[in-house]
């Protein structure tokens, strides 16, 4: 039992660790979600509700910080912008850079 108690406080510090990284995302894109949520998702890596609360797969936790960015920031602009149109696309690239193009086509993995 105690393996498992300190399993379950390191994903803990992972989770804290991951929505401290949202907010720094949400502070320079200038957006403020209600609400994180981080848990097992299976058919995608994250979703945005129209009333602002953002919710992740617990398996990003697992991945490398480049590829986080891209969902995280991803799913923060979807807080400004609701569709993945003209502005989406120049606000991904404008925040992420060359990572854009593929931020745009993973975080809606079905
Ligand atoms: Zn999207």
């Amino acid at each position: 039992m105690a393996v498992m108690t300190r399993k379950k406080e390191q994903i803990g510090e992972r989770i804290a660790l991951f929505k401290a990284e949202v907010n720094r995302w949400a502070g320079r894109i200038g957006v403020e979600p209600k609400e994180v949520h981080v848990r097992s998702m299976k058919r995608k890596w994250a979703s945005c509700s129209s009333a602002g609360r953002l919710t992740f797969d617990s398996a990003i936790l697992r991945k490398p910080t480049s590829f986080r960015d891209q969902v995280v920031v991803h799913e923060l602009l979807h807080l400004k912008v609701p569709n993945h149109g003209q502005l989406f696309r120049s606000l991904l690239r404008a925040h992420l850079g060359t990572n854009a193009t593929e931020a745009l086509q993973d975080t809606h993995r079905a």
